[in-house]
């Protein structure tokens, strides 16, 4: 071995010595890693344990269920637990000590919750149901949530579940494309209301142009139901916001949501006051409160006999909705426009009555049949219908006292009349901010309102801020500005039906087929009146 191959083998030496120094250190931090990983296991294991433990110390022990949901208000608590409960209660295992580091009950403490109560489930679920059906799915779940131990509950979790999903599955209405109908009372009985003999030709046209017959009544409600209509609030349109002046604003409601394959519709019932007018007509008389509280009709048939019933749209279309809880979203019903001239629901509520001032003869002629009137007696009975009617969702609006036409008057006419509504029908329904102009008129054009337009500043300044005209020519108009909101409504009255039913085209032609609806009793061809 020369010079040179020592050299080279000493060079290869040192080449293995560096080579197993490198494989040690590699081995070393391949070691290192190992026990980093096996660290990181340990880690997450005990992680999991300290999971499970939790779980079983709220959810599987039953000593340990005590969440927030589980003291109901409602009840009044659940019922403590007897003494015998705590004997039979067995205690933790150690092991289940081990597992659960939570602190478990000494036999001091209540141990027991019973299981969630059944026929409380089975209640919030028919309430939720009632209010999923009205869209009102925050609410249903909301209502769900105060049941004790709804969590244990799988009719509950899943129905949540559900409600979450048909939630989801909304879309926002466009408010701009609401459309607006109405009625005035509905004709029991046609062969009183078109009695040319009894009341005339001028009064039987008037009858036969703006009433809707009950049967057509029924038949537009259950097939604009059956296409989707669901009935909706005017103000649910918009959002109103008032600021620290306590000025309102609004703006288009973006999130009224309802299924994609439901439309809107708002409604409102005109002439809510059976005037004397409608006597022999063969129209109920007045609304009455029944024995379960459901505001009903007074009707008395042609042969002298009594009822109590669905005689017109307000208790007809409760029945409807209470069968249908799905046509209304969040139990909206409709507006019911009042004057006040002749009083409202039929009680004879107005000062003159009392007066006995200004009174055109059928005023006097019915004060004459009554000696035992008592205005405040009427008042009261009327403030009685006034709440139940709000209690089923109905909101009220003025239409004003006199049945204006609007367009004519002065803006100190208006607001003469208007006092007259406030001593007259407010005091009776409590404030509106709607008002239903009569006639279908309006205090200006299709323009905005301007800051220049008396009328509109008059009827501002008395609180009103929701204002409605008649339009049966565009099948929706609405005007939602900052300071006002304005719908335009459709008509569902004989002369709109007839029009619609002899092929004319019309605005209803959407929502159902006139000709399928048209009462054939009706004398025809039904004439346009001024009056509405
Ligand atoms: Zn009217």
């Amino acid at each position: 071995m020369n010079e040179n191959e020592k050299n080279e083998q000493v060079l290869d030496y040192e080449e293995a010595d560096i080579q197993a120094e490198e494989q040690r250190r590699m081995r070393r931090k391949k070691r290192r890693k190992m026990v980093a990983i096996q660290r990181i296991a340990f880690f997450i294991f005990l992680l999991i344990v300290i999971a499970a433990a939790v779980f079983v110390a709220l959810y599987v022990l039953p000593e340990g269920k005590i969440t927030p949901g589980s003291w109901n208000i409602f009840s009044g608590g659940q019922p403590q637990p007897s003494q015998t409960e705590l004997v039979v209660v067995e205690p933790a295992t150690e092991t289940e000590l081990e597992t659960a580091p939570e602190p478990v009950q000494t036999e001091t403490q209540p141990v027991t919750e019973p299981p969630v109560d059944s026929a409380q489930v089975a209640s919030a679920l028919e309430e939720a149901k009632l209010l999923a059906a009205g869209y009102d799915y925050d609410g249903a779940i909301a209502h769900l949530q105060t049941v004790a131990g709804f969590e244990s509950s799988p009719e509950i979790i899943a129905a949540i579940a559900d409600y979450g999903k048909a939630k989801n599955a909304c879309v926002a209405v466009d408010v701009t494309t609401v459309p607006h109908i109405f009625y005035h009372s509905l004709i029991n009985d046609t062969d009183r209301a078109f009695n040319v003999d009894v009341l005339g030709e001028a009064t039987v046209n008037g009858m036969n142009a703006w009433m809707t017959t009950v049967e057509e009544f029924d038949k537009i409600t259950q097939t604009m139901y059956d296409n989707g209509y669901v009935f909706v609030r005017l103000r649910d349109l918009v959002v109103e916001s008032t600021d620290e002046n306590g000025n309102v604003s609004f703006s288009p409601n973006m999130n009224l949501m309802l299924p994609p394959d439901k439309k809107p519709v708002v409604l409102s019932v005109d002439d809510l006051s059976y005037y004397h007018s409608y006597e022999a007509a063969g129209y109920p008389d007045k609304l009455i409160i029944d024995e379960n509280g459901d505001v009903k009709c007074h009707y008395v048939t042609s042969d002298g006999t009594e009822h109590i019933g669905d005689y017109d749209v307000v208790p007809r279309l409760n029945t409807f909705l209470e069968a249908h809880p799905d046509g209304a979203y969040k139990g909206a019903r409709g507006l019911i426009a009042l004057t006040g001239y002749n009083g409202v629901f039929g009680y004879r509520t107005d000062a003159d009555y009392e007066l006995r001032e200004h009174l055109m003869s059928d005023q006097s002629d019915w004060l004459s049949a009554h000696p035992e009137f008592n205005r405040q007696t009427e008042i009261a009975e009327a403030t009685k219908i006034a709440e139940a009617l709000k209690q089923e969702g109905w909101e009220f609006a003025s239409h004003t006292w006199g049945h204006l036409s609007v367009t004519n008057k002065t803006a100190d006419e208006l607001r003469i009349d208007n006092e007259k509504w406030v001593n007259n029908v407010q005091n009776i329904v409590g404030p509106v901010d709607t008002i239903i102009f009569a006639h279908g008129n309006d205090i200006g054009s299709w323009e905005d309102y301007s800051s220049d337009n008396e009328k509109y500043q008059y009827f501002k300044s008395a609180g009103y801020n929701f204002f409605c005209n008649v339009d049966g020519s565009l099948p929706y108009w609405v005007q939602i500005r900052s300071d006002y909101v304005r719908q335009g409504r459709i008509d569902l009255d004989g002369y709109m039906l007839y029009e619609s039913s002899i092929g004319e085209t019309t605005v209803i032609d959407d929502m159902f087929l006139a000709s399928q609806v048209f009462d054939s009793r009706r004398p025809t061809p039904v004439i346009a009146n001024g009056e509405s």
